[in-house]
């Protein structure tokens, strides 16, 4: 029986034996399928005037995409939850830096949180097994649905690294099936882990959570980043590319797409050309493209996001 399989009752069997045990859950239960939730309400509103105080949670395939948004976390205190452990091609997980980041920013670790590694993730994109990421999704709804959560800020889809973009899919998947089952739509924002921080389409803008920093939180936010070793490559790169001054500004931006999301990268994606030069080294047999790969599991995430979570 496969770790991630899903039962007849659509339940995962994740969830089944305890390890994702819910801990974080408020009286908001109660209300959950209230039709007048602050969070219908606030789909009216301009979502820059009205987060702090609401109830967040984040979710990111990899530990260190939280470096990004760290003063957005830093003021919403989010339930976070991630979906590998970071380990990419080593053996060595990297969530601990993450639950320390978490620990001094008083953020909340979530039910789901780096259980799976990036190797089997890799690998059950590239079989076709989509099996792992439906049960993540019914998961996340489960989890997002028993906290009251009003909003929730993930990945955005680049077409740079297939986790993110399925991590994406995954987080779209959970918000359609809280909406399938009680009508709840979930505020929904992404975040650019590759692209410019400090980019803001202005066709999204007057919907998006814009967070400023002034000199202390950029302060932390450098401070956290160093606290990164693993990731140390990574920051100065992107530090290169962006500049420093861009990651003053942190955007979270409506997500106004479902499955859909051929349209958002051009193609092939950057992640199929890499995927070609890890495979010429021997390190994958195959490489993941968007058509063979993404886009049968965007399709599968689709077809089970109507199904009820109760
Ligand atoms: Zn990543």
């Amino acid at each position: 029986m496969a770790l991630y399989s899903v039962n007849s009752a659509g339940r995962s069997l994740l969830a089944q034996n305890g390890r994702y045990k819910l801990r974080w859950r408020s009286a908001y239960v109660a209300t959950l399928c209230d039709l007048e939730s602050k969070s219908l309400l606030l789909t009216q509103q301009k979502w820059n005037d009205s987060w702090e105080g609401l109830r967040a949670a984040l979710v990111i395939a990899h530990p260190g995409h939280e470096l990004r948004i760290h003063h957005w976390l830093e003021r919403s205190k989010p339930q976070v939850f991630v979906l590998t452990d970071g380990s990419g091609l080593t053996n060595s997980s990297r969530t601990h830096r993450t639950e320390a980041l978490l620990e001094l920013a008083t953020a909340v670790k979530g039910p789901i949180f780096g259980s799976v590694s990036d190797k089997q993730f890799y690998e059950a994109i590239v079989a076709g097994d989509a099996d792992l990421f439906v049960a993540l999704s019914h998961d996340l709804a489960t989890a997002l649905d028993e906290s009251g959560v009003d909003y929730v800020v993930g990945d955005a889809v680049e077409g740079v690294e297939p986790g993110h973009d399925v991590c994406r899919l995954i987080v779209n998947a959970a918000v359609k099936r809280i909406e399938a089952s009680c009508g709840r739509r979930l505020g929904n924002f992404e975040f650019l882990v590759e692209g410019p921080p400090d980019a803001c389409p202005p066709a999204g803008r007057d919907q998006a959570i814009v967070v400023t920093l002034d000199e202390e939180a950029y302060r932390r936010k450098l401070e956290a980043a160093r606290a990164y070793p693993e990731l140390a490559i990574d920051v100065e790169r992107q530090v290169n590319s962006h500049g420093a001054d861009a990651f003053r500004v942190e955007y979270l931006l409506p997500v106004r797409y479902d499955f859909e999301i051929a349209s958002r990268f051009d193609h092939p994606a950057i992640y199929e050309s890499r995927g070609e030069k890890l495979v010429a080294k021997g390190v994958f047999a195959e490489a993941i493209r968007f058509r063979r790969h993404i886009a049968p599991l965007a399709a599968r995430l689709e077809r089970d996001a109507g199904t009820s979570i109760r």
